[in-house]
C-alpha cells in the first residue's frame, strides 16, 4: 500500500491541471475518482453505454419507481441519434455523464483521438456534468488530460454489477453485491446487460432497507472526499491504463 500511495503522489506530480479547471472536491489529483468517503448514507449507481431506446427507458422508470437517481454515462454517438431518450433522462432527474463518441478505450489513442473522442461526445450531450468515465474503466495519462482539459472529471467504480449477476440467479446475485455495497460506493451497471435490472431493483430495495440512498455521481461526490483508483501497473505513464480502487 505505501508502494500505491507514492505511486500516486509521483503521478499527482507528473500532472498539473491547467488553470482555471473545475476540480470537485478541492482535490487535484489526475488520478481517475472511484469512489468517496463519506459519513452520509449514499450511494451512486451509475448505467454505462446508453442511450438504448428500451433498456435505458426501462432502467429510467424502475430509477423513478423507487425514488432513485443515476449517472448515466452516454456514448456520444448513440446519443446523437436519440436526443429524445437523453432528454426524458433529464425529465426525470437523471444525470448524464460523457463516455466517449464510439465507445472507444482511450488507452493508446494519443492526446489528440483522445480529445476528440471526449469534446464531441461533450457537444452532442449539452448540458451534461463534467464527468468521464473510459470504456473499460481503462485510461492513460494522455486520455486524463485530455478529459481534464475539457473541464471534466474521470470517474471509474468500486463495485461492478455484472460481476455478480453474469450466470447467476438474480436474487443470489443481488444478494452478495448488497454485502458488498456501503456508504460511498459508486456501483456500475449496464442496463441493457441481462439480468442487470432485475440486480438492481433488488438492490434498490435492499439499499432502502438498510437506510442508503441511490443518488447521483455529482450529489455523492459533494457529501464526501473523492477517493482516488490507483494505476496496477506502477507509476501512472502513457499506455498505463488499468486502476485499482484501494480500501
Ligand atoms: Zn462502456
Amino acid at each position: 500500500m505505501t508502494a500505491r500511495w507514492a505511486v500516486a503522489l509521483l503521478a499527482a506530480a507528473l500532472v498539473s491541471p491547467p488553470a482555471g479547471t473545475p476540480v470537485h472536491g478541492g482535490d487535484r489529483s489526475p488520478l481517475p475518482v472511484c469512489r468517496v468517503s463519506t459519513g452520509r448514507p449514499l450511494v451512486a449507481v451509475t448505467f454505462d453505454d446508453g442511450p438504448f431506446p428500451a433498456a435505458t427507458a426501462a432502467a429510467r422508470r424502475l430509477l423513478r419507481r423507487h425514488d432513485a437517481r443515476a449517472t448515466f454515462f452516454l456514448v456520444g454517438g448513440r446519443a446523437f441519434r436519440r436526443p429524445g431518450v437523453v432528454a426524458a433522462l433529464r425529465r426525470d432527474g437523471m444525470e448524464v455523464a460523457n463516455h466517449t463518441w464510439s465507445h472507444v478505450v482511450p488507452a493508446g489513442l494519443g492526446p489528440d483521438r483522445s480529445a476528440a473522442e471526449i469534446r464531441r461526445t461533450a457537444d452532442a450531450i449539452a448540458g451534461a456534468e463534467a464527468l468521464f468515465r473510459p470504456p473499460q474503466g481503462r485510461i492513460d495519462l494522455d486520455g486524463l488530460r485530455a478529459a481534464r482539459e475539457a473541464g471534466l472529471l474521470t470517474v471509474v467504480w468500486s463495485v461492478a454489477v455484472e460481476r455478480y449477476t453474469s450466470g447467476r440467479p438474480v436474487d443470489e446475485a443481488a444478494r452478495e453485491l448488497l454485502a458488498r455495497i456501503g456508504p460511498g460506493d459508486i456501483v456500475l451497471a449496464h442496463e441493457r446487460a441481462p439480468g442487470t435490472l432485475a440486480a438492481i431493483e433488488r438492490l434498490l430495495d435492499g439499499l432502502a432497507s438498510r437506510g442508503l440512498r441511490a443518488v447521483s455521481v455529482t450529489e455523492l461526490l459533494d457529501a464526501g472526499r473523492p477517493v482516488r483508483a490507483l494505476p496496477v501497473d506502477g507509476p501512472l505513464t502513457s499506455g498505463n491504463a488499468r486502476y485499482v480502487c484501494p480500501g
